[in-house]
């Protein structure tokens, strides 16, 4: 019984120790396999780590790239930005200058002198072969002859006069008037670099001579001519705010298409200061005439009264210049 039960228990010890070696063995193989299965795995993994760690890298140094090159255009925008502000500073600053410079002198000269102002006529074209005899200078010591000799042929003028002129011969400037010519301005002083000095001096000449006219003769001038004709060597950088200024005062100026060529320092002859004017005549369907009415010049009376019945012979006529009549300009270079 007891021999029973050592074997008993010793079979009951061998199925243990088999079931404890099975056990063992199991873990032994799992173990192997474990170590089979996970150096692979890990490499794997360890290479997808590293491919992704290198991916990562390129995408941050590539961000970092864009990033660089945006901060760069970032920059130079700002620094453009900051120039064009500069350059649009400077152009203000200059504009506000020329404004200055220019806004009170226009602002002064155009608001004074409120007297110097006529209305303007609409201008009309002369009839062909119209003759207009004007005498710059005047009044002179020759004024009275000229008159006379105007009266034989019934010819009516036009007198540019001179303000300066005029002093001591009011009387006369009285005769032009009355007896039927026009009077014009051109100048109070005939003094160019006085009166070409800047568009305010003169419009003061013009207006003192404008006046003196009114006071004397009762009319007030609508027409006038420039001394030394509307763009000269005293006027070149003047020229064209003086024409504009005088057209916007209502005035209209003439220059002229024939020249009797009377104002040379040594007199012309009776006859060259004629022929001037009858050789110019025909070359125009018009003519506006530029003679001296000056205390020198007596020969251009003489000229005068020798080519109106020339020139009326030939079928011209004379007229007497007005506002309304189409004026003859010097174009500009
Ligand atoms: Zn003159």
């Amino acid at each position: 019984m007891l021999c029973k039960k050592v074997l008993a228990a010793g079979e009951h010890l061998e199925q243990e120790d088999l079931l404890f070696a099975q056990k063992v063995q199991r873990i032994k193989q799992r173990i192997l396999l474990a170590l089979m299965i996970l150096p692979p795995l890990l490499l794997a993994v360890a290479i997808g780590l590293g491919v992704y760690c290198q991916r990562l890298t390129q995408t941050a140094a590539s961000l970092k790239a864009q990033l660089s090159q945006q901060a760069l255009n970032l920059e130079s925008s700002a620094a453009r930005l900051i120039e064009t502000q500069q350059q649009l500073a400077n152009l203000q600053a200059q504009q506000e200058i020329r404004e200055e410079q220019l806004s009170p002198e226009i602002l002064a000269y155009q608001s004074a002198y409120p007297g110097l102002y006529v209305d303007a006529a609409p201008s009309v074209s002369p009839s062909d072969n119209t003759v207009y005899l004007t005498f710059d200078d005047g009044p002179s010591g020759n004024t009275s002859a000229l008159l006379d000799v105007l009266d034989k042929y019934n010819v009516k003028a036009t007198f540019f006069v001179v303000g300066a002129q005029i002093k001591g011969r009011e009387d006369i400037l009285k005769e032009v008037a009355a007896r039927g010519h026009t009077i014009g301005m051109h100048s109070e002083s005939h003094n160019y670099k006085q009166i070409y000095a800047s568009v305010d001096a003169f419009l003061k000449d013009y207006d003192t001579l404008s006046q003196r006219i009114q006071d004397v003769t009762g009319q007030k001038p609508a027409i006038f001519r420039f001394p030394g004709g509307s763009v000269n060597g005293y006027n070149q950088g003047l020229y064209q705010e003086l024409i504009a200024e005088m057209l916007r005062r209502g005035y209209t100026y003439y220059d002229w298409n024939v020249s009797a060529q009377d104002a040379t320092t040594q007199s012309k002859t009776v006859t060259e200061i004629a022929d001037a004017v009858s050789s110019g005549v025909p070359n125009h369907r018009y003519s506006i005439v530029l003679l001296h009415d000056s205390s020198l010049r007596e020969t251009t009376v003489k000229a005068v009264n020798q080519l109106i019945p020339e020139l009326l012979e030939n079928g011209y006529h004379f007229e007497s210049l007005d506002n309304a009549v189409s004026p003859i300009i010097f174009s500009y270079k």
